[in-house]
């Protein structure tokens, strides 16, 4: 049986589906609460650090084109009012 520090050592691996602990992992994850809020966060952080990478990977030059449309708007918005 797994303690909280090996399942939170193991977390990471786990979300990547490369444990061979898998089963092991989520048997104490069915009885212990703070393991689940743990695993939870984790993958959630995971998300969000994906996304930005994603993010990071637009071109400068689009963002800039992006950011001149937003100001257009903005401008386009203001005048009309
Ligand atoms: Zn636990």
């Amino acid at each position: 049986m797994l303690n909280c520090k090996q399942v939170a050592g193991l977390a990471s691996d786990y979300l990547d589906k490369n444990t061979p602990l898998k089963w092991q992992i989520r048997l104490h994850l069915l009885m212990c609460a703070n393991c689940r809020r743990f695993v939870k966060h984790l993958d959630i952080t995971r998300k969000m650090g994906a996304g930005l990478e994603h993010s990071a990977n637009i071109p400068a030059d689009d963002a800039e084109q992006v950011l001149q449309k937003v100001k257009t708007k903005i401008h386009a918005k203001s005048s009309a009012d």
